[in-house]
Parts: C-alpha cells; structure tokens; sequence
C-alpha cells in the first residue's frame, strides 16, 4: 500500500465500506438484479435487471435524457445548448469498426498464468514488492492480485506460499510497471529509469499469480481484442463477419450528415444515444460494474476547434452537476484527469480525457470510472470520411467557413451508474427490522410511495384501494395488503421507498393516513386527500 493510499483509508476509517456481498444479496432478494441464465448456473459476465431493477435503470436513464435531450443546460453564451437524440442499430457495417480503429486498437493487455489457464488485464494486477526484497534470497517472492483484492484474501495467500511480510511492509506497483524494477548482482535492488542501460534481472520472473502457488507463471502481456463479432446470414465465412458495437459513440458519428441535413441543428450542438454496449471483457467483475454486455449514456458534443476547450470545461461541471443532483453527494464521487500514457488513441493529440469517478466498496480506497469526458479532436469524423469517402466537413452558413467540428464526449455507464446509486444508497441500520434501507433519491426510485391498510379487514384495505387506484395513474404506488406492518415497512425500507401511508381506524373516523418517511422513519398524519399533492411537492424532479 502507498502511503497516499493508507492515509486514504484512515480518513474513510470512520465511515465503513459498505459490503458488496451483502448489496448483491439484497439485489437479487428484491428483485434489482439477477444472473443472467440463473437456472442453468449463469454465464460469466451478464446480468438481468428483475422488476425493480429495470425501473431503477430506466429512471437513471430517462433522467440522463432529459438533462441532456429534453432540458439540456444553459450553455456558457446563457442560451440553451441544441442536442438531438439518435438510436442507432447495434451491428453496423464492420467498415465503420476499422475506421474507427476498433478492429486494430480496441484491445486490451492481457497477461495468462500458464498453470492456471486463468487470464487477467494487465494493468489491474498488483504485484506486492516487500521494502526489504532481498534479490539474492530465493524466497523473496512476489505475489500478484487482482486489484481490489480484500486485505484478508491477500494475507491468506501470504501465508499460503509462505511470503514472510505483513501487507505494510510491501509497497504496492503495477504489475505493467515491474519491468522498471529490477536488480544488478552486486547493488541489489534497482529502480531502473526507462533510459537505464544497466544489465538486470527483471523481477517478474519472481512473481505468483493470483490464482496460483506456482512462481513465475505469468506471461508477458499480449493484446485481446475486445469486440464481439457475430455472422450476418445463414452461412459464416469472414466475409459475413460483423460485430456487436463496442460503444454507442460510433452509432453517432455515422449518423453526423444525416442528423444535420434532417435537422435544423448547427454546430455547436450536440447528439446524444443510449444503448446496449458489448466488449468481451477478458475479467467481467464486481458485480454489474464490468460486464460484457452493458449500457452506455453518451453525447457527441460537435463545436468549432478553437472552442473545445470551452465545451470540455463546461461539460465537465455539468456532468459532475448530474450525479451530485441525482444523490451521489458524498466524498465517494470524485474528479480526475487522466495521466498522458492513459489516454485512448484519439484523445492524446487534444486537452485529455476527465473522469467522474465512484469509490466503490470493491475499488476502495481507489476509484473506478463512472464517466469519461474526453476530447476526441476530430479524429472519428475525419476517419470515416477518409473510409467512407462522404464529406464529413461543416460549412458554418454565417461565416462559410469550412471546418472539421472537434468532439467533446461525455461517456457514462448506465448500468454501472445503476451500481453507483444502489451503492451509495444502501445504509445498513440496524435500529429497523430490515438492518438496512436504501436512500435513493425520490427521483430514482423504483416505488415513489406504498399504501399499507394496517390489517386486510374491514374498511382498511377498501379505502387504501381507493388512495392506490387514485393515485396509480400519476405515480409508481405500490398497494401491499399481507403480511404484518413491521415487514411490509421491512421490504419498502429494502427497496428505497421514500413514503409509505397507512391506512388504519383512526383513517376510517377522520380521512386521515400516516406518512412515514424512510430514512428517518418519522410519521405524521395528514389529510388522504391531500396524499397526492404531498407526493407532487416531496418527489422533486431533478
Ligand atoms: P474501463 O476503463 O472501466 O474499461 P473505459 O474507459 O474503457 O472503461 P469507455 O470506453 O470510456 O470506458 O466507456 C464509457 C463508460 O462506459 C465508462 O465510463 C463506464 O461507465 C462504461 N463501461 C465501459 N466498459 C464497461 C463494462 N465492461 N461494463 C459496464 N460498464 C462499462
């Protein structure tokens, strides 16, 4: 562990990491999220979204659309920005793969442990370098994990393959950055700069991978491609090959003319596509947050060249302004601008790529990506115009100037910002029947309100069919009539529920419900017919 690192987890000591076992638990318990093909053991990497969890996702998604789409912001002039949205076909002609540099560069390092058969990226493996390594001595190992590995799993293979050092005695390096390590006989262990002529022994030749007891079994890393090709028509052949998109981005760039000799729209302006997204992710992990079929939110943002720069810095607060808005409020939500020798293909010749990143309980104390906000220059549109052979340029109709338009590219992941709001929302409480509740924004919300007779008898659950069939039409209203108080509140408080009124004698004799609120679970009493105008006030838009 650096030492930037382990002051990070003393500062987050105090508020402890939420356990994933348990958010996976209670996702497939109430129905968010499941395994995909669960019955026949599930498949690696896939997932499906049960009934409430496509509402959770669709509400993620119908809010990123009207913030962009709908409602966009006002742009840095004070007059509302123009973006249109597309959907655009999953398989495309495969032309538009190579153009875009998918067939070539899409790829990832990966590196295999022969022993195992297992295959890791390369640039998540963590190799744990003891400060006192002692080069000449046989049993200085190296051990390698995934990272985000628990501390506990770490330490049980410590002393598994018999490594003498506590996890603080090892400084922590990437994997890809060992071979800068290395030791020459006499002067022991050496930090080599990349320029270093010196004779040495490379230290990856000490390592134990994650999954082994085995020294040196890892191999040099090696490209993978990541996209997924399928056959178009009845017989295969590599003249039928096509692929599943990699991203939605490209779905927009092919659709650049169209959208502009249909529309009205002049540069700046901005398109806009939400859609499955596919990548045979060599690790797919961590629940939803790395799957091979996922999807994505992205905006093509098309502005004069000298003008990226104002666009990226205002997409970059607006985007920050969506997940703040939206409930990620805590400290776990953070700002980062990519290092140079991270950056894709296209962004290295522009202002970079920012990232919003999440603290999730498996990254911590690191961050993992939820968005990308990336310059692309004017990369994808000069390379389909190159491939295609259509004029991809914009003539400006004031000044009839004649330019390629930059592209400023917010990117996020809706299923992995699905992952981002179940996590933030969920809040162990051991005071309440459930032990635990999920503070989704009202906005968010699968189920905006429950309406509880307090028993099945008499008038209860007549008058609540009344409030539910009144109020069914305007919100998400869940009507739950079985089962005692206690573990109906249980399962609303489970599934984020903001509200939940119930309906008892005191109901009967003066048209009156009590309201009680999920996280602070206070309840009060309030007219019945005033139920759907406290929901309007108390579930804000954002
Ligand atoms: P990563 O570094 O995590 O692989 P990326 O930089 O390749 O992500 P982009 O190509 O920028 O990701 O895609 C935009 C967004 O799509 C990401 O910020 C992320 O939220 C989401 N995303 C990318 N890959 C996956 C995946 N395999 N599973 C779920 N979401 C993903």
């Amino acid at each position: 562990m650096t030492p930037a690192q382990a002051q990070e987890k003393v500062m987050t000591a105090d508020a402890p990491m939420k356990d994933m076992k348990e958010i996976v638990a209670l996702c497939k318990r109430r129905g968010f999220i499941f395994p995909a093909s669960d019955i026949y053991g599930g498949i690696n990497g896939f997932w499906d979204y049960g009934p409430l969890g496509v509402e959770l996702k669709n509400n993620l998604r119908d809010l990123w659309w009207k913030w962009m789409v709908t409602c966009p912001p006002i742009g840095p002039d004070g007059q509302p920005v123009e973006i249109v949205g597309v959907d655009s076909a999953i398989i495309q002609n495969p032309k538009a793969w190579e153009a875009s540099g998918h067939v070539g560069g899409f790829s990832d390092p990966m590196v295999d442990c022969r022993e195992t058969k297992l295959r890791y990226r390369a640039d998540h493996l963590i190799a744990y370098l003891p400060s006192t390594f002692d080069p000449k001595d046989d049993s200085n190992l190296i051990p390698v994990f995934m990272q985000g590995t628990p501390d506990d799993e770490i330490e049980k293979k410590f002393k598994k393959i018999g490594f003498h050092f506590a996890i603080s005695q090892c400084e922590t390096v990437p994997f890809v950055e060992l071979e800068k390590y290395g030791y020459v006989e006499d002067y022991g262990l050496l930090l080599l700069r990349k320029d270093s002529s010196a004779k040495h022994k490379i230290l990856k030749e000490r390592t134990v991978g994650p999954d082994t007891k085995t020294v040196g079994t890892l191999t040099e890393p090696k490209q993978f491609n990541l996209m997924f090709h399928t056959f178009i028509g009845a017989t295969g052949g590599d003249e039928n090959k096509a692929y599943l998109r990699p991203e939605t981005a490209q779905g927009i760039f092919l659709n650049f003319k169209n959208v502009l000799d249909s529309t009205r729209v002049r540069v700046p302006f901005g398109i806009a596509q939400i859609g499955k997204a596919f990548r045979t992710e060599v690790n797919p992990r961590n629940f939803i947050f790395r799957s091979r079929e996922f999807e994505q939110m992205e905006m093509e943002w098309f502005c004069h060249p000298d003008e990226a720069k104002l666009w990226r810095d205002f997409w970059f607060a607006e985007r920050q302004k969506f997940w703040r808005a939206i409930g990620l409020r805590s400290d776990n939500l953070r700002m980062r601008d990519h290092d140079q020798d991270e950056l894709s293909h296209y962004a290295k010749a522009g202002l970079g790529t920012a990232d919003i990143e999440y603290r999730f309980p498996f990254t911590a104390p690191d961050f993992g990506e939820l968005e990308g906000i990336a310059h692309r220059c004017d990369f994808d549109l000069t390379q389909h115009q190159k491939h295609s052979g259509v004029k991809l340029e914009y003539m400006d109709p004031v000044t009839q100037e004649k330019f390629m338009p930059h592209v400023i590219e917010p990117a996020a992941g809706l299923t992995r910002g699905v992952l981002a709001m179940i996590t933030e929302a969920y809040t162990p409480d051991p005071s309440r029947p459930s032990g635990v509740y999920l503070d989704l924004h009202p906005a968010l919300a699968p189920k905006k309100a429950a309406i509880l007779p307090l028993t099945a008898k008499d008038q209860h659950p007549v008058i609540a069919t009344k409030l539910y069939m009144e109020l069914r039409g305007e919100f998400a209203v869940d009507l739950d009539i079985k089962q005692n108080i206690g573990k109906r509140y249980a399962r609303q408080d489970e599934i984020g529920t903001p509200y939940c009124f119930t309906i008892d004698d005191q109901t009967v004799a003066d048209q009156t419900v009590t309201v009680r609120e999920r996280n602070t679970m206070k309840q009060e009493r309030i007219a019945i017919a005033n139920v759907a105008e406290y929901l309007r006030k108390n579930i804000r838009a954002v």
